[in-house]
């Protein structure tokens, strides 16, 4: 490095840690950062590249492998987030605005050098950057980085999309959450079985994270409560924890799209305290001391399944209160460096709950502010209840937490006294509105009395939340009619929707590559920060060159999909067959075998010679199960013993290839969604709360095959019926259907559903084992509570009308067209401005960042 640029770069680090004394204030304000360090051409890439492999790796250029470049890389793109870090940082400090703290358990982020350099707008630099050390394809480069498995689904993927689209959109955000050791397990296939494999996601280092020991945490928990007098012979209550922890902070930069906001992520690591250490060290028990901190640190060692049985239960209401508690203090502490009155907290912060598993934040805001801070019950509560705003994702009963008694008692003792004074007065509100009536008094408690009492943290949050979304239109309804109708009757003002979204710039920019250069040819640039704009598409529907075009971008993205397939299953697909996809977690209510039944339909009909108007099929499945849920286990194992027998059996002449994909994740998502011709959204009616794969999918011209349910309602309203393949009973059919519904029946009025049925229980599809998928078949025969029997028949219908439209390819390329065209609602920059409007009050904070540092020489 030249003599000269070593001591500016000396200069400018002093000049920040030391930002007070006038004669340190920079010459040029705002301007923080060294150029040559920020610069975004290939050449200063390059040598950032450089310095970083010599000073940060240890490593010489020559000997430089695809993984040091990766993080070389992945720094000196870092870099360049840090002067839009730091800037946004202190404007902020500067010129409060309010600020969303987005609390979520999850956020499944994926991979992020790849999505940075597009948000830099430096992909082609980045490349000549890495071509300059013999790089010819940077995908060989950006595949090598582990993407952060810190969700198990749609929830943690949109808790990431909005994070985004809240830096793109400007608006001043953190996201809280924790930052598990070891994320969503890695899937592999054996013998058609689902094997779990640790996520060891930070084995070779994560250079996305800055960790910030100095504003760590402490969070109590167990031990009693105990009242006390104050100097000033006042009654106080406070909490007297038996263990506590230590959360490390550890930051990751979010910037947004072509802005300067670069927000951050802040992510909870447990430690164990210093000062328990130093307790044990006194008496001797050293080794006691250790394992305590031990204990401490599997708090956040592990991410647990949304779905399955109750695995880890204890631990996992010590990880919510963990993150809970920690951020809630961070939130207070920069309150207090700016030196504002709480009472004008709600001012500045905005706290979105996630799903109920950040819910104790109602009871834990309401300690610190009352046990802490000394506040009075009234003015804590009008501060909470002014914060907080609860996103319900769900109405599947057992999805709904519930923690029981005494095992909430006996972690969190302080916070139960709370919560039963909040139901107190809650109840005593109920009262006075129905005088007398005592059952909705037990339907709308907090505490559920019914057999084992237990806490319900749905109630909490609809409690203390100012405002409680759903998200799709018809989840929202049903929020309101079906899971909480009392509530709703109580606070109408209170209930509302949110229509989930999904970032066009992962999802589209740099998913499809393809795509997007065709779009910015066609309709400029415009639609990546407005999708709005896709519906400058509509002229070109009836283009044929534009639609001959609009096709082989799909086929190259079915070419690159072909490829990851065979490298990784060794299988060959066509890429000229009808893409036929469903990727999302394996769950009984989002019905892969619904879809695995109607494989092996058509499978059955080809082998009965009823094949020729039949277009050529290759159905992929994806997505994990959780570990110790039986019957999705079981669904991934019918879905690869059908696989094997039809893809084995020469009769099938390449008609049909059926195969699962294993791992699903994020990183796989973005090869899969631009290569998929058929979309498929077939769970029961009224049990997919939104879902946001349908999203991906049609944004990147996927056609749906699906039923009512979720946002397919709104897709469908968009595209219009006749460009999305609707089958299946509706939800409000499904609940009059309940009680007389005998799938047996139904079995025995379908011929073919009966012969596949027969074909699966002589062991057909597991080597002649007749006993492997038999609790599956007696589940459907017997109860089949989500009415797969019942949509058979429906559902092969539709998939007839998409075999006949896949073989009018004009057509369907201009469906497929249309699909794009008209869902530029769902990106999640709308569903953010949605909630910043209605919810948050939330504003865009445009940060200034000036660089040309004329004073420093
Ligand atoms: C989008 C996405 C999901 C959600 O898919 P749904 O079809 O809405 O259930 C789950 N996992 C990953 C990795 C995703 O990208």
């Amino acid at each position: 490095m030249p003599e000269a640029r070593r001591c500016r770069l000396f200069t400018v680090l002093s000049k920040m840690t030391n930002p007070t004394p006038a004669e340190f204030r920079l010459p040029t304000p705002g301007c923080y950062a060294d150029p040559e360090r920020s610069g975004l051409r290939a050449s200063e890439l390059f040598d950032g590249m450089t310095e970083h492999l010599f000073f940060t790796l240890g490593k010489l250029a020559p000997s430089a492998t695809k993984h040091d470049l990766y993080m070389a890389l992945s720094y000196a793109v870092r870099d360049r987030l840090m002067m839009r870090y730091l800037v946004g940082k202190q404007a902020l400090r500067e010129t409060p605005r309010k600020t969303v703290a987005y609390l979520s358990a999850e956020f499944l982020i994926g991979p992020q050098l790849g999505n940075n350099l597009v948000m830099l707008g430096i992909e082609d630099a980045a490349a000549l950057a890495l071509q300059q050390f013999g790089v010819q394809s940077p995908d060989t480069v950006l595949e090598v980085e582990e993407e952060p498995g810190l969700g198990n689904g749609g929830l943690g993927r949109l808790a990431a999309c909005y994070m985004e689209s809240l830096a793109s959109l400007q608006v001043p955000a953190v996201g809280y959450g924790i930052r598990y050791e070891f994320g969503i397990f890695d899937q592999l296939i054996r013998d058609g079985w689902q094997v779990e494999i640790t996520d060891k996601w930070l084995k070779a280092g994560w250079p996305w994270e800055l960790p910030q020991p100095d504003e760590a945490c402490v969070v109590g928990f167990g031990g009693h409560t105990e009242s006390y007098t104050d100097d000033k012979g006042r009654y106080h209550s406070r909490w007297v924890p038996a263990e506590h922890a230590i959360g490390i902070p550890h930051d990751v930069p979010v910037l947004g799209y072509q802005v300067n906001t670069c927000n951050r992520l802040r992510l909870w690591r447990a430690d164990a305290t210093e000062s328990f250490d130093f307790y044990a060290f006194n008496i001797g028990d050293y080794y006691g001391a250790v394992e305590e901190k031990v204990g401490s640190e599997t708090l956040s060692k592990v991410l647990y399944p949304n779905d399955g049985t109750d695995e880890g239960r204890r631990l996992r209401l010590k990880q919510q209160h963990f993150f809970v508690s920690c951020s809630l203090q961070d939130m207070l502490r920069s309150f207090e460096k700016r030196q504002i009155s709480l009472e004008e907290f709600p001012q500045h912060w905005a706290i979105q709950m996630n799903d109920t598993h950040p819910a104790i934040t109602v009871a834990e805001l309401m300690r610190l502010l009352i046990d802490e801070k000394h506040l009075s019950w009234d003015v804590a509560w009008s501060i909470t209840s002014r914060c907080l705003a609860y996103t319900n994702h769900t109405l599947l009963p057992e999805a709904l937490e519930k923690w029981n008694l005494p095992l909430f008692a006996s972690l969190l003792p302080r916070h139960l006294e709370i919560i039963y004074e909040i139901n107190r007065r809650f109840l005593q509100q109920v009262r006075l509105r129905y005088p007398g009536n005592n059952q909705i008094l037990r339907t709308l408690s907090i505490i559920d009395e019914d057999g084992d009492k237990a806490v319900r943290m749905a109630h909490l949050a609809t409690i203390g939340a100012h405002h409680v979304n759903g998200v799709a239109a018809l989840h929202s309804e049903l929020v309101k009619t079906n899971l909480m109708p009392e509530f709703s009757a109580l606070w109408p003002e209170k209930f509302t929707n949110v229509t989930n979204g999904v970032t066009p710039r992962r999802w589209l920019a740099l998913a499809n590559p393809q795509l997007r250069t065709l779009l910015n040819e066609a309709i400029g640039e415009g639609w990546i920060q407005d999708l709005d704009q896709l519906s400058k598409l509509e002229a070109f529907q009836d283009d044929k060159s534009f639609l001959e075009r609009w096709e082989q971008t799909h086929l190259a993205a079915k070419r690159n999909l072909s490829s990851i397939i065979h490298r990784r299953t060794g299988i060959l697909v066509d890429p000229s067959s009808l893409f036929d996809v469903q990727v999302k977690r394996i769950h009984e209510y989002k019905r892969q075998h619904l879809n695995a039944l109607q494989v092996a339909a058509q499978y059955v009909r080809i082998k009965e010679g009823c094949a020729d108007h039949m277009p050529y099929r290759t159905v992929l499945f994806g997505g994990k199960a959780a570990p110790g849920y039986y019957m999705a286990k079981l669904i991934i194992r019918f879905i690869n013993g059908i696989a094997d027998t039809i893809n084995s059996d020469p009769d099938m002449d390449g008609r049909l290839r059926v195969l699962f994909l294993p791992d699903y994740n994020v990183t796989t998502g973005q090869s899969i969604y631009p290569a998929s011709d058929l979309s498929e959204q077939i769970s029961t009616a009224g049990k997919e709360a939104s879902g946001t794969g349908n999203m991906k999918f049609a944004l990147n011209g996927s056609l749906t095959v699906g039923t009512l349910d979720g946002a397919n309602l709104e897709i469908r309203d968009r595209v219009g019926e006749d460009n999305f393949f609707l089958f299946g009973y509706t939800a409000t059919e499904l609940q009059s259907l309940h009680h007389g519904y005998r799938p047996w029946d139904v079995l025995t009025q379908q011929p073919l559903l009966q012969q596949v049925v027969n074909l699966v229980e002589q062991g057909h599809f597991s080597n002649g084992d007749r006993d492997m998928f038999q609790p599956l078949i007696h589940n459907l025969t017997h109860h089949d509570p989500f009415f797969v029997f019942a949509d058979f028949e429906d559902y092969l219908r539709a998939q007839e009308e998409v075999s006949r439209a896949w073989l009018d390819r004009p057509r369907w390329n201009r469906m497929s067209l249309l699909n794009s065209a008209r869902n530029g609602f769902f990106s999640s920059d709308r569903s953010v401005r949605e909630y910043c409007t209605h919810i948050w009050k939330a504003q865009p904070f445009p940060v200034e960042v000036k660089c040309e540092l004329p004073g420093i020489t």
